[in-house]
């Protein structure tokens, strides 16, 4: 797939996350990486609206140290920029990564926040775990959580350390409390499959508070 085409199908995935008030105004960021340069990729420009995004609004921003490569005159990389770029650096397969802000996952509570580093809360064994490819049944799965810290580059520290500590997460997905879910994919239509069934399974986890 070109650069063209991967930024079309981002665009069109901003406005069906927008329909589905999974990203009001200009909240959450999706991005691509850049198939003919692995060691880039492509990010939602900061303060656009999801709902009229277009192609032209992505800069490209280095894997291996966040900078910014090129942009339109004009764009900024998204303020969460520095949460893609450890993603990217830190499992070479993936090829897309989208956050996004859903009600549900900010209905979510875990009792006390933890206000430093992460912590694994349990996930319901529920048929639609086998979205993220693991067909063990009933299996045994936690997802990593996150502190909304204001600092950004605060946040994007602890999940690395998440990363080299404990590993690549089981589940394609990780959360930040209060803020939302962002997920990864080799691809862009599986990243977007595993944040249909994110989205699913936070909504199965805040009714069952
Ligand atoms: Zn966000």
């Amino acid at each position: 797939m070109d650069l063209m085409t991967s930024l079309q199908e981002i665009t069109k995935l901003s406005h069906l996350y927008y329909e589905r008030q999974w990203m009001y105004a200009t909240a959450g960021n999706l991005s691509v990486r850049d198939r003919s340069s692995w060691e880039q990729f492509w990010i939602t420009a900061s303060g656009k609206h999801k709902g009229e995004l277009k192609e032209t609004d992505f800069v490209s921003v280095s894997v291996a140290d966040g900078t910014l490569v090129s942009a339109n005159e004009g764009l900024k990389p998204s303020a969460e920029t520095s949460i893609h770029q450890v993603l990217y650096s830190q499992m070479p397969d993936v090829g897309s990564c989208l956050h996004v802000h859903t009600l549900d996952s900010n209905l979510l509570e875990f009792g006390v926040e933890k206000t430093e580093g992460y912590r694994d809360i349990p996930i319901p064994p529920i048929e639609m775990i086998k979205a993220f490819g693991i067909w063990d049944e009933k299996p045994s799965l936690t997802m990593p959580v996150f502190y909304n810290h204001t600092h950004v580059p605060t946040i994007a520290n602890e999940i690395k350390r998440y990363f080299v500590t404990e590993g690549i997460p089981k589940v394609p997905f990780l959360l930040i409390e209060g803020h939302g879910p962002t997920v990864w994919g080799k691809s862009i239509a599986e990243a977007n499959k595993h944040l249909e069934a994110v989205h699913f399974l936070l909504q199965v986890m805040a009714r069952r508070v």
